[in-house]
């Protein structure tokens, strides 16, 4: 039986498919903006140029220097920018983090934002915003947060490196993973997290071996869009607590620890949420977390924290830390268990 459900769908404009990089321009207009600041990384400068030059008179300006944690500095240098080019709107293209600056403007001044996403992370679809001031790292959630455009042009991802690919789809799975058996789930989410998994699947075992593969391209990109909403919609458990913990605490890099802890957060999960987590144990063979791990490593994605850099001796420290503000989780959060699936994930071993 369908069981009762409160359901907060986020509203938003969402343009798919090859070629819908194009799309650009009118969708300024749709907006009724005059006057884009496009937000790039250093990196994606030049295709942020490109992007500039389609859009022509709409593009005001390039701000390159999106990093990783939105800093709040770089932040407040990208609104300098947008009001001394008397902007009305941003148009972020890349990744989470390019993502992230153009929701910290929007939270700031109500800019209206286009996003054009080319990894698999899924921030463009999510009210959230998480920041980072004198080494804090802080979330918000707020409506405004939410882009207003989101541009999935699978041809845009043809060139992210495959072990971004792979870490990045891992990311995203993990959002699919915490969904199914979130406390607010309803079927609707869980309905897209497992087809969101399923599409990431299938999607980056054809990447890794044909990176240019445009129709795997396009399914990962789908896949990450789905797992996405769940991220947005429902909330997240001792997963991405873990994550969080990890990247704010001892600056692990993010794909990379969602990939390496995603197979072990799920195998603490596996008895407690196995009827939410069945239909994702299918697709990896029957086990959530020794099939992923079996898939992870299939990949040849990142299989253990000391692979990067994380110390053994703060593993302690992270333990402590995760388990802190408890929160909910399926199965009750227990230190000495949390301490132990930390071990395993650092020495990278197969969950049992
Ligand atoms: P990223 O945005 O940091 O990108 C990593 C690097 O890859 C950058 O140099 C980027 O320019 C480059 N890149 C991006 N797309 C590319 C492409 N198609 N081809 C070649 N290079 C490309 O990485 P990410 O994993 O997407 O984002 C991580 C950040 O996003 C973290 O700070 C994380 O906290 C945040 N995030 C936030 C949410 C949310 O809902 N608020 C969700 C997921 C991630």
């Amino acid at each position: 039986m369908i069981p009762s459900f409160a359901f907060d769908i986020n509203p938003g404009r969402i343009l798919f498919g090859s070629g819908t990089i194009d799309a650009v321009a009118d969708e300024i207009g749709r907006l009724g903006a005059k006057r884009a600041l496009i937000l790039s990384t250093p990196f994606q400068r030049a295709d942020a140029q490109k992007l500039a030059e389609r859009i022509g008179p709409l593009a005001g300006g390039i701000f390159s220097e999106a990093a990783m944690h939105t800093p709040v500095a770089v932040t407040l240098k990208a609104m300098a920018a947008f009001e001394a080019l008397g902007a009305d709107c941003v148009v972020a293209l890349g990744g989470g983090s390019t993502i992230g600056l153009g929701k910290a403007i929007a939270w700031r001044n109500d800019a209206p934002q286009i996003v054009v996403a080319t990894t698999y992370a899924g921030s463009e679809v999510t009210p959230i915003l998480g920041q980072t001031e004198n080494g804090i790292k802080t979330t918000v959630r707020d409506a405004k947060i939410l882009p207003k455009v989101v541009i999935y042009d699978p041809t845009l991802t043809i060139e992210l490196p495959v072990a971004m690919s792979v870490t990045s789809g891992l990311n995203a799975m993990a959002h699919a993973v915490e969904g199914v058996y979130a406390r607010d789930r309803n079927p609707v989410s869980s309905l897209m997290a497992v087809e969101g998994v399923r599409a990431l699947r299938d999607a980056l075992r054809v990447i890794v071996k044909q990176p240019e593969d445009l129709p795997a391209r396009t399914n990962a990109l789908y896949g990450s869009w789905l797992c996405g909403c769940v991220l947005g919609t429902v909330g997240m458990s001792l997963h991405h607590k873990l994550c969080h913990t990890l990247g704010g605490s001892f600056d692990l890099p993010h794909a990379e620890t969602h990939a390496i802890v995603l197979p072990h957060s799920a195998a603490y999960n596996a008895q407690a949420a196995a009827a939410a987590l069945q239909p994702l144990a299918d697709l990896f063979g029957g086990s959530i977390g020794g099939g992923l791990y079996d898939f992870a490593k299939s990949l040849g994605a990142p299989l253990a924290l000391r692979e990067l850099g994380l110390k053994e001796s703060q593993l302690d420290v992270a333990a402590d830390l995760a388990v802190k503000n408890p929160y909910w989780n399926p199965r009750p959060i227990e230190r000495e268990a949390v301490r132990s699936l930390l071990q395993r994930a650092w020495e990278g071993v197969r969950p049992e």
